[in-house]
């Protein structure tokens, strides 16, 4: 099946992880996709990389239309470049606060006001930002990712409102925990990183973590003209952990 046929897409944080997938997985299905990462080095055929920082507008700017000059036009914002952050409120400091603000919530802004203006030409354009289960769970040590979490939840929201009338279409995806390379170097901190991942296994309802091409499908569904009457929804892809 190519649900994607004569589409073109773009995903941040394309080269891990959630964005990896994501990316590979919309290829197979027939669009034609670019990704915007801050190291493109392993982005191969059919795929495109294109080097920016999401914190950085000149960046992101420029690698937006490199990527659409590349793709012939935009239809699909794959807004996930994101980074982590652990503690309560007293361990990190303003400048901490300020840089994972940037990446996570103000990276997603710049690329989607870079992409809006192509987006508008498309018959089918969506924009599917990654969020967390931690937007809106209340998980200890983690006071600044949720925060940001919970802005890109709001802004969801927000721009699904802004842009319905224009046939922008704007969702996110509530991943819990995730098997990708980013939860792969949270545990390899720990003294005895599989000990610790089999408790962090035993913690999920499933038994399990999510895995990344499970994320990929929810993105992909909300990317795709499958959904094309849903705008400003959160789908949870957390193995049941959500509300439990
Ligand atoms: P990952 O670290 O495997 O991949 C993240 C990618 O984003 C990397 O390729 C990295 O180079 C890129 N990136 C980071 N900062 C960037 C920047 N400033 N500019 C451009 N690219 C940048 O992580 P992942 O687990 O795949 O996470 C992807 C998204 O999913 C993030 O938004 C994260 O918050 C979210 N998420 C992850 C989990 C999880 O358990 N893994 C759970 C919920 C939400």
């Amino acid at each position: 099946m190519s649900d994607f046929e004569g589409l073109r897409a773009l995903v941040t944080g394309g080269a891990s992880g959630i964005g990896r997938s994501t990316a590979e997985l919309l290829a197979a299905r027939g669009a034609r996709v670019a990704v915007l990462d801050l190291d493109p080095s392993s982005v191969a055929e059919p795929l495109l990389g294109f080097k920016a920082d999401v914190s950085d507008d000149a960046s992101v700017r420029e690698a937006v239309a490199a990527a659409v000059a590349w793709l012939g036009g935009l239809d699909i914002l794959v807004n996930n470049a994101g980074i982590g952050a652990q503690g309560t409120v007293e361990d990190n400091d303003d400048a901490e606060w300020h840089r994972v603000l940037d990446v996570n919530v103000v990276g997603m802004v710049r690329a989607a006001r870079a992409a809006l203006p192509h987006l508008r030409r498309s018959e089918h354009a969506a924009i599917v930002n990654t969020c967390s289960i931690a937007a809106t769970a209340g998980l200890p040590q983690r006071a600044l990712y949720s925060a940001t979490k919970g802005a890109v939840h709001s802004l969801t929201l927000a721009m699904a409102a802004d842009h319905v009338r224009e046939g922008i279409r704007v969702n996110c995806v509530n991943p819990g925990t995730a098997d990708t390379p980013w939860i792969g170097r949270l545990l390899d901190r720990a003294p005895d990183p599989a000990a610790e991942r089999a408790a962090l296994e035993a913690r999920q309802p499933t038994g399990r973590l999510v895995s990344a091409d499970e994320v990929a499908g929810a993105i992909a569904y909300l990317a795709s003209p499958l959904s094309g009457a849903t705008t400003g929804t959160s789908l949870a892809v957390d193995g049941g952990m959500h509300g439990l």
